[in-house]
This record gives C-alpha cells, structure tokens and sequence, in this order.
C-alpha cells in the first residue's frame, strides 16, 4: 500500500526539475510516474506552483558535542537538520566527551542518540596518535569512515596526528577499506604565525594563513598518492589549494574535499571588529578568494558543501576577542539556503544545489540509498521553495544556542517540509512547532499548506 503520493510541478530526477508523483510506501520510493498518475494512496498531496521535491540534503560534517557538553545535543541539531531540510547528518568525532576514538565510546555517543534523533544519524570514527588498534572495531561497529586532525584540534582528548602517525593511520585505513576525513592545515605553519588578539578579524586571519591549508594539503596529495587510500579533505578554505586538488585529481589520486556555506557566503571584508561569531578554523577568506571555491564548485575541484556546524557554549563567542574565541560556526538549519542564496546569485540551479549538498555527501558517508529520487531509494525528501525570501533570526533557529553569524542575513529558498523515511518530520511529535503537515481522511488531496504558522 502507497502510505503518500507527492505530486509536484517540479521534482528533480535525474538532475532535473520535471512534473512528477513520487510515491511513498515502507519508507522507501516505492513509485515514480507523471504529475497525474493514477497511484492511489492514503494520502495524495499536491505541492503547489512553485515549490520543488528534491532529496532531503545530507550533512556530512556536524559536531553535535554530545553526550558530555550543553554545546548542542542530539535532539536540538536533529530538528535544526530537519527544519532545513536534511534528513541525514553524520557527526564528528570531537567535542564531545566521550570522543569517538573506540568502539566503547561509539556506543556511549549512540546511546545518547537513541530516542533523540529526528533525522537519520551517522557517526565518524576518530583516528588519534594512539588509537589505530581501534580502527578495526570502531569500523565494524558502524562508523562510516574516519577523521583526523594534522593540527591542533583544540581538544586535548583529541591530539592531532604527526606526518608518520597520518601515513600509518593511512595504510590502516587503505586495509579496512575506508575513508579518512582531514583537518587540513599545518601546525608548522600555524606556530610560525603570529597569536591572533584582540577584536580585528585581520589578526585571526593572518593567524591561519594560506600557507597552512597548502602545506598540510600537500602532505595529504602525497601520502594519497603513496598509500592509495580514500581521504576527504574537509572545510576547504583557501583557494591557494585548489590547483594541488585538481592535479591530484587528474592523476587519479582518490581525493575528494569540501567547502562549506560561510566561505561560500561571507567574505573576510565583511566581518565586523569583534565578530567572532564569524571565527572559523580555517578562517573565512576574502572575496577574491571565495570566487575561487565557486569556479572549484563549478569544475569539480572542490566535491560538495556541508555545514561544519561547530557550536559552543555561547560565553566562548562573547567575548568579542578572536584571541580566546572558539572556533567554529553554527549554521546546520541554514546551510541550504545559505548555499542556494549564493547560488542563484551566480547562475546555477536546484540540479547543482543537490548535487553539492545531498548526492555527493551522501555517497561521500557511503549512503547509496540516499541522495537522489528515485525508485527504491529511501523516502528521504524535501519540499523546498526557491523563490521565497526571509531573513534570518538566530534565536528563532532550532539551535540550541542563538549564536550565528548568519544573524540578520537575507536568505532565499524555504523548507516547507522533510520527510525522513517517509514520514513527515515533526508528525506524531507532542510539541506544537513540530506539526508540520497532518493529512487528515476526510481531505486525502489537500493542497499543501503553505503558510509559516505550520512550518517547521
Ligand atoms: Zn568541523
């Protein structure tokens, strides 16, 4: 039995925008046939005009920071994810206490998951200077690959790796067949730069230089080249890297990397004297700069776009001070639309968009059954509006903390709806923002209710 059939103008398969139906049953896309279709089902809905089906997005890189700190939590970051139309996200291993360096800490993390989620959660493992007896088990408990860092992590229960560390926890790594994420910026570098103090964003800045995303990227390329193994280069943010990732690409090197929406939205220029809700490790670059992570986007240098999500608690962002600020910026519930804002601006369509931020991902954390709409497929979808307009207010974010540099920022796009495994988010919930659309017998093709009292 069809549970719902979502009919829609413009749904995207197969990279484009087409009218379809897509029908629902057991969690999965059980249907796929023209607008009008006759493919009865407990619920038909019809979106209207505007409004495109794509797959739900996929958020490959957040820091929930549970269990161990009030930062964000599982159950505050799952309906931020889904607010903003992504039904999957896959957390870091950091941040959190403990930290995802075993299999016994995988299932504390999983524990504090449990019962909590209102997306799809996936885990990385954490690869540290003396934890490669652990890859094995935390691999076969589940992770969907690894992450390390070659600098300072900020977190002394995580310690970054040294050059001989990462090449054996890369040969490691090629044997179990897996992926290892890279925090990508040199520690030589970065302790040969000047201590970043006070409010002016330049001082941060000329504390993580260039220099230190292509010294540490280059080290990567190479024990790729040497090892074989599958590696992910996170958070791109200097385009100065941008020729070393293309070359190794086109030497067949199996590298693949990431931007993420704040160096594809904000330019260094922008940041205001004390903003350091805008501090980001690697820093936010200047404009000139951020077109290069666009034309990458658009050759295929840089592979998709995920959020870094990295929040704090807020006293950490407070001071106004880039010398003791944390690093790192929250923006899960927006990303998005943040990317598409940006996007449209430059003359790309929902087809890259996707691309970017939900098929790439998706295969990226080894989800086949994600990412694209298509029969068979997990019901994972989102009903998104292109063309509506809102400006941000970060408390009203589904955040825990209402701290984002996104704050008062004019986005474009809306989510009217997610659907994770086929069911709405937020229905069944007891809370009254969660509601989303209940589809009631008496009205089984009711037009979409399309009014912000009912949005996530
Ligand atoms: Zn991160």
């Amino acid at each position: 039995m069809i549970q719902y059939v979502l009919r829609a103008d413009r749904v995207l398969v197969d990279g484009h925008l087409v009218p379809a139906s897509v029908g629902i049953s057991g969690g999965h896309i059980a249907f796929l046939g023209d607008l009008d279709a006759d493919c009865p089902a407990v619920h038909d809905v019809r979106l209207p005009g505007p409004v495109a089906l794509l797959p739900a997005f996929v958020d490959t890189h957040v820091h929930v920071n549970d269990p161990g700190t009030d930062w964000e939590g599982f159950a505050t970051a799952t309906t931020a994810a889904a607010a903003g139309g992504i039904a999957t996200i896959v957390d870091m291993p950091l941040d959190s206490d403990p930290v995802t360096t075993s299999a016994a800490a995988l299932r504390v993390k999983e524990a504090a998951a449990e019962g909590n989620c209102a997306v799809s959660v996936g885990f990385w493992g954490g690869v540290v200077p003396d934890n490669l007896d652990q890859l094995a088990a935390l691999a076969q408990a589940g992770v969907r690959g690894f992450k390390c860092f070659l600098a300072d992590s900020g977190n002394p229960n995580f310690p970054h790796l040294t050059p001989e560390q990462f090449r054996a926890a890369m040969v490691r790594i090629a044997e179990l067949g897996s992926l290892l994420l890279v925090h990508a910026e040199s520690p030589a570098v970065l302790d040969a730069s000047p201590r970043p103090v006070g409010g002016g964003y330049r001082s941060f800045l000329a504390s993580r230089p260039d220099a230190a995303e292509e010294d540490a990227v280059g080290l990567v390329v190479d024990t790729a080249r040497e090892t074989g193994t599958r590696v992910h280069i996170v958070h791109v943010s200097s385009g100065r890297v941008l020729p070393l990732l293309a070359a190794a690409k086109a030497d067949g090197v199996a590298v693949t990397a990431e931007t993420c929406p704040h160096y594809l939205t904000f330019g260094a220029e922008e940041v205001p004297d004390g903003g350091t809700e805008f501090a980001a490790c690697p820093p936010i670059r200047d404009g000139v700069n951020r077109e290069l992570l666009w034309a990458a986007l658009a050759d295929g240098t840089l592979d998709l776009v995920v959020s870094d999500h990295s929040p704090c608690d807020p006293q950490y962002k407070a001071s106004g001070d880039f010398g003791s600020a944390f690093g790192g910026v929250s923006s899960l519930q927006l990303g998005p639309r943040a990317v598409w804002t940006q996007a449209v601006a430059r003359g790309f369509g929902i087809a890259e968009l996707s691309r970017w931020m939900s098929e790439r991902p998706a295969a990226l954390a080894g989800y086949p059954d994600r990412g694209r709409i298509a029969v068979g497929l997990r019901a994972d979808l989102c009903a998104f509006d292109p063309d509506a307009e809102d400006t941000v207010r970060a408390s009203e974010l589904r955040h825990r903390h209402p701290v984002s540099p996104y704050d008062g920022v004019r986005l474009r796009g809306s989510v009217l709806q997610t659907w994770v495994g086929g069911v709405p988010a937020g229905l069944g919930q007891s809370t009254s923002k969660a509601g989303i659309y209940a589809p009631g017998p008496d009205n089984p093709r009711s037009h979409w209710p399309l009014s912000k009292a009912i949005g996530l």
